[in-house]
Order: C-alpha cells, then sequence, then structure tokens
C-alpha cells in the first residue's frame, strides 16, 4: 500500500474488559488462530499507553473487511467494561498515546479521515449515514469521528 491509498484510518478496541489484561502475544495468538499472518492492526495502544508498532504501514491490515485494502487500522486494549458491556474504556494514558499516534498517522496521509470501525458497517437503509441500528458491531465502543474531528479538519 502507498501512503496515498490511505483513504481511512480506522480506530478498534480489542473488545476486552476494562479490567484484563490482553498482551500483543494474546492478541497475535487470537489473530493467528483467525488466519491472519500475525496481528491484523497496524498499531496496538496498551492501556498503560504503550503503542506497539504491529505491521508496517506499506503493509496490508486485517481489521475492517472491504476497506483494508486502503486504510490503516489502530487498535486500542479494552471497549468494554468489567461486566462485558461495550464503553469508553481508554485510560488517560491511552487517550494521550491515540492522539499522538493519530496526528502522526494522520500527518503522514493527511487525506485520510479517522472513523471507527463499526463507522464503516454497510449502509443498509441507504440513506447515506451508518446508524447505530446498522452497526454489525459497536467497535470501537466510542465515537471516533466526534472525538478526533479536530484532527479530521486539518
Ligand atoms: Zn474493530
Amino acid at each position: 500500500m502507498r501512503t496515498t491509498d490511505i483513504r481511512y484510518i480506522v480506530l478498534h478496541c480489542s473488545a476486552t474488559r476494562s479490567t484484563q489484561d490482553y498482551s500483543p502475544e494474546a492478541l497475535e495468538h487470537d489473530h493467528r488462530g483467525r488466519g491472519f499472518r500475525g496481528i491484523g492492526y497496524h498499531y496496538y495502544v496498551r492501556r498503560s499507553g504503550e503503542v506497539i508498532p504491529c505491521r508496517p504501514l506499506d503493509q496490508i491490515g486485517a481489521h475492517v473487511r472491504g476497506y483494508n485494502a486502503c486504510s490503516w487500522g489502530v487498535c486500542y486494549e479494552g471497549g468494554l467494561d468489567s461486566a462485558g458491556r461495550p464503553a469508553d474504556t481508554r485510560t488517560p494514558k491511552q487517550r494521550a498515546s491515540l492522539l499522538r499516534l493519530l496526528r502522526q498517522l494522520k500527518g503522514y496521509a493527511p487525506q485520510a479521515h479517522i472513523l471507527g470501525h463499526r463507522d464503516l458497517s454497510p449502509d443498509r437503509n441507504g440513506d447515506g449515514r451508518i446508524t447505530s441500528e446498522e452497526w454489525l458491531k459497536s467497535c470501537p465502543c466510542l465515537e471516533a469521528e466526534t472525538e478526533y474531528r479536530t484532527l479530521n479538519d486539518l
């Protein structure tokens, strides 16, 4: 993939509980179990704020059906509350790391639009908007386009 091919920077969550430790090794194991060649995202951001590079940016990811060839995938650890319900569980350090990382990626590909995985669900009723009843899943459990509007407006 060339940087000029990138139309979207897609935010994901690992869909693990805020109280659960989900290591990059566990993530890699799970993704290999699904037939991916290693972690499908380009970056993984731990609850600690640590940013783990997973795939080179010129390598196609495996994270969003139909859009892998024109997107980068960023995943944060979490997305479910302690009871297993979808929730924005980002820690302050994760928020800071994500903002820094997304700003950096946006710098590489200024044309790219930051959004959440669920925002690329099919528009089943064809009204031009992806509404909550059309979401295939709730990933990344937050309003990414609203959250990162200032970066998208750059
Ligand atoms: Zn996702």
